[in-house]
């Protein structure tokens, strides 16, 4: 669950999780990311909650640029569904306040653009 692994997201081949818990777009319900790769759901998106995640899938990536944040400003850059181009969220490339390093490399996914799948247990 460290963040070795390589990144390359921008032409992900369409992943499939059967059976697991999943986040899948709200739009048009591709499948996002593994319930597994929830780090924190107590973030904030643009428009409301956010979930921070270790990783996601069936994603492009936007424009990398320097974005001020509640927590400081960070270098981010806004993931896109591959099935609709809705924007989902952003991930965090660099973050320049220390206390913040632990979000870089990861995913930042609006609750609102994301629906839960399959074997749900959360209390929300
Ligand atoms: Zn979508």
């Amino acid at each position: 669950m460290s963040g070795s692994s390589t990144l390359n997201t921008t032409e992900s081949p369409v992943a499939v999780f059967q059976d697991r818990p999943i986040f899948s777009c709200s739009n048009c319900s591709a499948v996002i990311a593994l319930q597994d790769e929830l780090i924190s759901k107590a973030f904030s998106g643009r428009d409301g909650r956010g979930y921070l995640m270790y990783s996601a899938v069936n994603v492009k990536m936007g424009k990398k640029e320097d974005r001020s944040l509640l927590t400081g400003v960070h270098t981010v850059a806004d993931v896109f569904c591959v099935g609709c181009n809705d924007r989902l969220g952003w991930y965090y490339h660099k973050a320049s306040d220390n206390t913040q390093k632990y979000k870089e490399g990861k995913y930042l996914l609006e609750r609102e653009r994301l629906i839960k799948e399959n074997k749900w247990k959360l209390d929300e």
